[in-house]
């Protein structure tokens, strides 16, 4: 019992394992899918304007390149007029980009000045090489970059295309799209929420304070800062409040980690996607916060709570269903065992099973261990007449016993530990319906013997140990049915009396007179064939049972009186006399033996030690 106990608890423990287990892997799984989702959208959106971008630059970068190549060394007038020139030639191409998402449009020189900002017309020759890392880089290495990057005046991500003229690197420009568009963007694809925060830091260190004043609200004390309105409606202001509430999302921004984190809103399941924001340098400058719609996790929770209750539920049902089995075997178990009986089960060939009585008679400890070196309880079977056998004829032993069950059957078995052969009653209760058959071998060795003792002492004559008159009696009226039965066959009777006994008692001794009694019933025992039945009649008479006629009954008769004659009884000789005839169709029990006693009384009357017959 303690077994299926500790059993039942390791499954239960299993089962709340394995769908944890389970509900972490979709968690994961769906959380890594939002990320990813995120991750590509972002990715798309910058390659969107890329693709516009590189158009351009195919189309325009000769005569871009042409411009300030013409700049070079120019006089400040001829700078101006170039300026002047550039822009009526590309301001409609400016005006035409959406605002919201074309921020800026710079072109520098080959050194890092600025050339013309058409974001910023007045504003221009400063030098940006040492204020921004992405045309310090651009003008050491003349190839083209993009990514986001924090400026004086604006925080964008930027594409950069370098200008040649002749081959030689003459400046570059770019465009610098406001993160707000490309969040724009991002809603078109996937979700519909995204807010930006970047770090307080580096904005500062690098933003003008006037417009950074003005453009940025600082979140409570975590070291971000997110552009005010209209970028700001992306996300709903609460939201965000419940969710720096959320431990997970607190720590997710301090670690600036990529996580996702679900979280409950108005009652309602929520999920938001956290994104750090990389600059051109490859340093965190902000974590971007998408909103990744209903969090699919309170039902995923259900989900997995149902189901862990359902299996945990059908376990349970399972092992009260196999304790109880486990009871119910066991109670059978120690039934049988009880059972002071052997007892088996068995198709007559093999043993299927056995109680513990049978081990213990056996001398085996398991079952298994008898059925190594046995099949079957037959191999012990003692071949003895009047028992049952391995195979009886044609049938196995058990077949037999199913033809026969209307008899008793007996088998003999040797009892090791005891050394000595004990005789089993086989009990059993046949019935088709059954596939078992269940065979008890009860032990009626005791009673067996007990019963032929007693049987022993009701026919026998105690002191010649040869049949008394009772059972004398019995055979013979036995024996006359079947002559009656059958008249061919024959029966004798011969009746003998020792002559002058008394004499013997007188010289010797009642004693002696015994010993010479018990002495010539085992000299004429001797000579008696089996199915004949030689018994006391009483005194020193007896009678002989013979199953043939009178002719032989005298040879026989005559051949007793001789033995006797000649025998010598330690010292002591005797002759007896003999009355000798054959059981007659008219005769009955009276009759028969009145006949012989007479034909005795003749034989004495005769001189004795002789035979009458008739
Ligand atoms: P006969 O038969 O030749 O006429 O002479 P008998 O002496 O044998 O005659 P009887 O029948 O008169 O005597 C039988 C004797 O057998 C009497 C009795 O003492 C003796 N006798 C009978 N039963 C036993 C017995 O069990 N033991 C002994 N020792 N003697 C017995
Ligand atoms: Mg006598
Ligand atoms: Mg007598």
């Amino acid at each position: 019992m303690p077994l299926i106990v500790t059993l039942f608890i390791l499954y239960e423990a299993l089962i709340v394992a394995f769908f944890y287990n389970e509900y972490k892997t979709i968690v994961e799984t769906s959380h890594a899918k939002s990320i990813e989702s995120v991750e590509s959208s972002l990715k798309q959106v910058i390659n969107t304007f890329r693709v516009s971008n590189d158009n351009f630059h195919m189309q325009y970068a000769p005569r871009l390149g042409w411009y300030m190549h013409e700049q070079q060394g120019a006089s400040k007038e001829r700078k101006e007029s170039l300026r002047a020139q550039m822009l009526s030639e590309f301001m409609p191409f400016y005006n035409a980009k959406n605002l919201d998402s074309l921020d800026g449009f710079q072109i520098f020189d080959a050194q890092g000045r600025s050339f013309l900002r058409f974001h910023n017309i007045s504003h221009h020759s400063d030098s940006l090489c040492t204020l921004r890392y992405s045309i310090k880089q651009m003008v050491q290495n003349y190839t083209y970059s993009q990514g986001f990057e924090i400026g004086r005046y604006k925080e964008a991500f930027r594409y950069q295309y370098p200008l040649f003229y002749d081959g030689k690197f003459v400046g570059a420009y770019e465009y610098s799209i406001a993160f707000g568009a490309l969040l724009k963007e991002m809603k078109q694809i996937y979700a519909q929420q995204y807010l930006l925060l970047l770090d307080a830091k580096k904005l500062e260190q690098t933003i003008d304070p006037e417009i950074f004043k003005n453009r940025y609200e600082t979140l409570d004390g975590l070291g971000y800062l997110y552009k005010k309105e209209p970028l700001h409606d992306s996300f709903h202001s609460s939201k965000l409040k419940s969710l720096l509430n959320e431990r997970a999302f607190v720590e997710a921004l301090e670690l600036k980690q990529k996580r996702v984190i679900d979280y409950s809103f108005n009652r309602k399941s929520c999920r938001v996607a956290l994104l750090p924001i990389y600059d051109i340098e490859k340093s965190e400058v902000g974590m971007m916060i998408v909103d990744a719609g209903e969090g699919p996790l309170a039902a995923l929770l259900n989900t997995t709570l149902i189901e862990t209750a359902l299996a945990m539920v059908l376990g349970s049902f399972i092992f009260i269903l196999l304790a109880h089995q486990v009871k119910e075997k066991l109670y059978v178990r120690n039934l049988l065992n009880s059972q002071k009986e052997l007892l088996i089960v068995t198709n007559g060939e093999k043993i299927q099973d056995a109680n513990q009585t049978f081990l213990n008679f056996f001398g085996f400890k398991t079952l298994s261990d008898f059925q190594r070196l046995h099949d079957c309880i037959c191999d012990f079977f003692i071949e003895e007449q009047g028992y049952l056998q391995k195979k009886m004829g044609e049938l196995n032993w058990l077949e037999y016993i199913q033809k026969h069950l209307d008899q008793k059957h007996y088998v003999q078995m040797y009892d090791k530990e005891l050394a000595t052969i004990k005789i089993f009653e086989i009990e059993y209760d046949y019935s088709k319906e059954i596939d078992y058959n269940f065979i008890v071998f009860k032990n009626v060795t005791d009673f067996i013997r007990e019963k032929s003792e007693l049987q022993t002492l009701a026919n026998h004559d105690p002191l010649t140990k040869i049949y008394n008159r009772q059972k004398f009696e019995e055979s013979l009226k036995e024996k006359m049915k079947r002559i009656g039965l059958y008249p061919s066959l024959s029966l004798s009777l011969i009746m003998f009396d020792i002559d002058h006994f008394k004499e013997v008692n007188d010289t010797y001794g009642h004693d002696t007179g015994d010993m010479v009694l018990s002495e010539l019933s085992a000299l004429v025992s001797e000579h008696i064939r089996q199915g004949d039945v030689f018994a006391r009649w009483g005194g020193e008479e007896f009678m002989i049972i013979l199953d043939a006629p009178l002719q032989k009954a005298l040879v026989f008769a005559q051949k007793l009186r001789t033995i006797i004659e000649k025998e010598d009884f330690k010292g002591i000789s005797i002759t007896s006399s003999f009355g000798v005839t054959q059981c007659r169709a008219s005769d009955n029990f009276e009759t028969l033996t009145k006949r012989c006693d007479k034909l005795l009384y003749k034989a004495k009357e005769s001189g004795r030690n002789r035979v009458e017959s008739e």
